[in-house]
């Protein structure tokens, strides 16, 4: 694909000003130096822009949004589409008992296995056929990386129709959290993401979504996950926490998420019991989905990929941000914590000269001050410098600057840790590299 210009260069409202004041102020010629770190100090403005790619555009020429999966093929039904009682149901028309719905349950979430070899409880000519029926194949791993020190692991499944996805498998002292994607691809077209480049190939089912917990939860059974404290301190077992912040925009597949969701709760044999509060939900800002989410009754994490506080940059750096505004979507964000009482995370990766300038801090604290205090915590994203390009980290100082505005008016934040950016970049890399 043809490579991108350089990106637009335009002044930010603020740039604006002192712009004009240093043409008041400036009448005779500058010497170069005196030039140079005059540039220097002003703040630029980066618009955002694709960098060897070219985005989709819809017929008005803005960036095209797909919300709907195309009509393609889908995963065959397995044992964790299904709820309980219909696991149940499906075990009787093939002539069974329900108990052993039960039995094949506690396997697959408990003991992360799908072998028909290690079930001796079930009758013995049964097994296999139980297992192909209810096991079909859904996540094959084609590629797997592993930082030095053991306590990141990457992978690349190949799904039933050759579609490639994702999941980061990172281990904390006293907690292990995974990673997950939620869709083939994603409809978002956001302009610094490798997934959303192809557009929306399909959702995906919440089988394959869950699936990719129990197979990391069997690596980390094998001791595939390393790094382990040698403090005596505890050191989880099996994946505790979750952030659908892999491939896709999870809440444009709201019904299988929400689905794996509750399964990911639901106690054993049903589901595997984890706590609600350590699963993150990340969106760029669906706000109807965001209200219904609310709704759902359970008390998840959620987490909104704002990065921008001001609809002007907004647009141009998350399109979706044309259907659903800044104000709409924070207005969502606070209604979910005034529902569930969940406190709400603010995502924001810090790109230089795009959107970490002091003004903006001081307008996202305004516009979160204004719904009320408490409700909300910023998590500023350090990007990794890449030189040449535009989407680059802000430097220490500036980063620092926004960070202290935000924590000076009031608003608790807290630097993200970015860990499994060093094995592949950002999400969607490991597969855009196939
Ligand atoms: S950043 Fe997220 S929402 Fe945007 S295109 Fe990528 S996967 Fe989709």
């Amino acid at each position: 694909m043809e490579r991108m210009t350089s990106p637009k260069n335009i002044p930010s409202p603020a740039v604006s000003a002192s712009a004009a004041n240093d043409a008041k102020t400036t009448t005779a010629p500058k010497s170069r130096t005196a030039e140079a770190r005059s540039a220097a100090r002003r703040p630029a403005q980066v618009m955002p822009a694709t960098e060897g790619w070219d985005q989709a555009k819809n017929p008005e020429g803005r960036p095209l949004l797909q919300f709907k999966s195309p009509r393609v093929s889908q995963p065959p039904v397995h044992l964790a589409d299904m709820t309980l009682p219909e696991r149940e149901a499906r075990f009787k028309e093939m002539g069974l008992p329900a108990f052993r719905a039960k039995q094949l349950s506690v396997h697959y979430f408990q003991h992360y296995t799908t072998d028909p070899e290690r079930m001796s409880d079930l009758p013995k000519d049964r097994r296999t056929e139980i297992t192909e029926t209810m096991f079909p194949k859904l996540l094959t791993e084609i590629k797997r990386l592993t930082t030095d020190n053991g306590d990141t692991v990457k992978f690349l499944w190949r799904l039933f129709d050759g579609s490639l996805v994702e999941s980061v498998l990172m281990r904390y002292p006293g907690r292990i959290t995974l990673c997950v994607s939620s869709q083939c691809g994603c409809g978002m077209n956001c302009p610094f993401c490798a997934t959303g480049q192809a557009g929306l190939t399909r959702n995906m089912s919440t089988a394959e979504i869950l699936d990719q917990i129990v197979q990391a939860n069997r690596v980390i059974a094998e001791g595939g996950l390393g790094n382990l404290r040698r403090d005596g301190g505890h050191d989880a077992d099996r994946v505790t926490n979750i952030v659908f912040m892999g491939m896709g925009e999870p809440l444009a597949n709201y019904k299988r998420v929400m689905n794996a969701v509750h399964r990911m709760v639901a106690e054993a044999p049903e589901g595997l019991g984890m706590s609600a509060r350590g699963i993150t939900v990340s969106t760029v800002g669906l706000a109807p989905a965001i209200r219904k989410l609310a709704e759902e009754g359970v008390a998840i994490t959620f987490a909104l990929s704002l990065h921008a506080p001001d609809d002007e940059l907004r647009d141009e750096l998350i399109p979706v941000n044309d259907k659903w505004k800044v104000d709409e979507v924070l207005d969502a964000a606070y209604n979910y914590y005034k529902v569930t009482g969940r406190r709400v995370s603010i995502e924001y990766a810090l790109i230089k000269d795009m959107n970490d300038h002091p003004w903006r801090a001081e307008m996202l604290a305004k516009k979160l001050n204004a719904r009320g205090r408490g409700w909300v915590h910023v998590n500023p994203i350090p990007l990794n410098p890449t030189p040449g390009s535009i989407w680059t980290s802000s430097e220490p100082a500036v980063m620092a600057e926004f960070i202290n505005t935000l924590i000076d008016l009031g608003v608790p934040t807290t630097l993200r840790d970015t860990r499994g950016k060093e094995i592949d970049g950002a999400c969607g890399q490991l597969a855009a590299a196939e």
